[in-house]
């Protein structure tokens, strides 16, 4: 008999560089998906990929998109449970905040709510202003609730079109 998993999470998946053995950044992102069921979590949905230009310094175009995934690790585990994945695929830490980079996840909604310790906010600060998260995210959870604004991701969405 399977259960039901105990916590839900809207990530978003982001790569601005090939991999050797891998590809172009969008395949960096099918092997993550990959990589993240491999791990143990649920892959329940994920979205198109989408391209976007880069947010700094970096001249690389990203590759963006979203997936839904649930699992029994609670939130400060779960993002462990990303980083270990980023690790895998070389991202470096150190250094410029804004250097290319081969994968970046972020949690952006959890289904407890929010949550906010030393290392991890949710909802995620700024995905209410990221288009490239917003328009993937509404693909596949359109009708999750922002905690904070009360308003759903498919609206979020919208208002970031409208203003962009
Ligand atoms: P960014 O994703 O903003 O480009 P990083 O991936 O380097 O930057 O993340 C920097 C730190 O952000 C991480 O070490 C992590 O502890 C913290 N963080 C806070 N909230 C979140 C979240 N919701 N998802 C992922 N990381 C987060
Ligand atoms: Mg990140």
């Amino acid at each position: 008999m399977t259960e039901a998993s105990a916590h839900r999470y809207l990530i978003a998946l982001g790569s601005n560089r090939r991999l050797p053995g891998v590809g172009r950044p969008r395949a960096v992102l099918d092997a993550a998906v990959a990589v993240l069921a491999e791990e143990g979590w649920q892959v329940e949905a994920v979205s198109r990929w989408i391209e976007s230009r880069p947010l700094g310094p970096s001249s690389r175009r990203y590759s963006n998109g979203a997936a839904l995934i649930a699992g029994d690790l609670e939130p400060c585990e779960a993002l462990k449970s990303l980083q270990a994945i980023e690790q895998v695929f070389g991202r470096e830490r150190r250094g410029q905040r804004w250097r290319s980079r081969t994968l970046d996840l972020d949690i952006v909604l959890w289904s407890g709510g929010a949550w906010h310790s030393r290392d991890l906010a949710i909802p995620h600060p700024a995905f209410r202003e990221r288009r490239f998260v917003l328009g993937p995210a509404a693909q596949i959870a359109p009708h999750w609730r922002d905690p904070v604004t009360r308003l759903t991701v498919r609206q979020l969405s919208r208002r970031a079109e409208a203003r962009a």
